[in-house]
């Protein structure tokens, strides 16, 4: 198969432009490199442009003639879309119909696309389900239910296939550190961890009173790698049963800012300097996915989404990082 992945360049794209490679398949990246690495694509080719760009989408898609797209192009920062909206509605609503008029004009039937448990908003119950209400309560959470919904509709009206993934919290990098997290500014709690450990300047920990067993946030770990595997198992999926299908992709175990410092401790034998700080707005109490839907109907199995592991493979990278 020959697949498009736009944003393929960053981190989640990254491990799935290599997971797809090493089964056999021929890939584009599609990158505008505004904060994915070049150095992180050293499978298949690389073009540098930009998904709301539709010219050039017409040249690619007429020249390569891909028989799926799987779009990772999304701006991905919470605080970032509440202060910038203008920034997050442009970039992952309009340049994502952008490529979705490319696809539908060029006859492309398959779709994957980089979701987000943040559609969710505040959960009322967990683990979350692919059933639990949908309220977003921040503009990026927002942008990707938004992106579903136009999903949604161009299924209906054009046939596109499509296969929404609601990542929870993606952690880990390759095991043999060619490739790994690299977002500037960082903002995601293990990088932050690791580098405080390295670095000896203290992390912050944001918030001890919530409603939690140790009173820091509950959040649902998930190694990359398993996360590039749910997409080749999705689109194998939707390609064999020619029926778009969501999944909530985590480990279906919860983990406190407090126990992971722990355990990161525990894993690099180092102390992690930190100190509690406010609370960070938006951020629920405890995220955990329900895995289930992903497992029978996929036959998806997180194999590396233990804590120990995640934290492992994320010290090998901050220690061997290449970009
Ligand atoms: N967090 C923290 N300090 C940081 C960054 C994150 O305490 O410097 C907490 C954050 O409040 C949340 C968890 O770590 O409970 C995971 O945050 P991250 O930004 O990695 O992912 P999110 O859950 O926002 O997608």
């Amino acid at each position: 198969m020959k697949i498009l992945i736009t944003g393929g360049a960053g981190y989640i794209g990254s491990h799935t432009n290599r997971y797809f490679t090493s089964m056999g398949d021929e890939t584009v990246v599609l990158d505008n490199l505004s904060y994915g690495h070049r150095e992180a694509v050293k499978w298949g080719r690389l073009v540098v442009g930009d998904i709301g760009d539709r010219a050039m989408l017409d040249s690619l898609m007429a020249e390569e003639r891909f028989d799926a797209v799987i779009d990772f192009a999304g701006f991905i920062s919470v605080g970032e879309s509440v202060e910038n909206p203008s920034k997050y509605y442009e970039n992952n609503v309009v340049k994502m119909k952008a490529l979705l008029d490319a696809a539908v004009a060029h006859d492309i039937k398959y779709f994957v696309f980089s979701s987000s448990a943040a559609i969710f908003g505040e959960p009322s119950r967990v683990p979350i389900d692919e059933e639990h209400a949908k309220n977003p309560i921040n503009p990026y959470g927002r942008t990707k239910l938004i992106g579903e919904m136009m999903l949604e509709d161009y299924g209906r009206a054009h046939g596109l296939v499509s296969c929404p993934l609601r990542y929870f919290n993606a952690a880990g990098d390759s095991s043999d550190a060619l490739i790994g997290e690299a977002h500037d500014p960082e903002t995601h709690l293990i990088p932050l961890v690791l580098r405080a450990t390295r670095t000896g300047k203290p992390m912050r920990v944001f918030g001890d009173n919530y409603d939690t067993r140790d009173g820091s946030c509950i959040r649902d770990y998930i190694h990359v790698e398993d996360l590039a595997e749910a997409h080749y198992l999705g689109l194998k999926y939707i390609m064999e049963h020619k029926k778009s299908e969501a999944f909530n992709l985590g480990s279906s175990d919860g983990m406190s800012v407090l126990e992971l410092i722990a355990e990161a401790e525990r894993v690099t034998g180092k102390p992690v300097p930190h100190e509690i700080v406010e609370r960070r707005e938006g951020d629920p109490a405890e995220l955990i996915a329900s895995n289930g839907k992903a497992r029978s109907l996929l036959g998806w199995t997180p194999k590396k989404s233990n804590v120990g592991t995640i934290l492992r493979d994320a010290w090998n990278w901050e220690q061997n990082r290449k970009y």
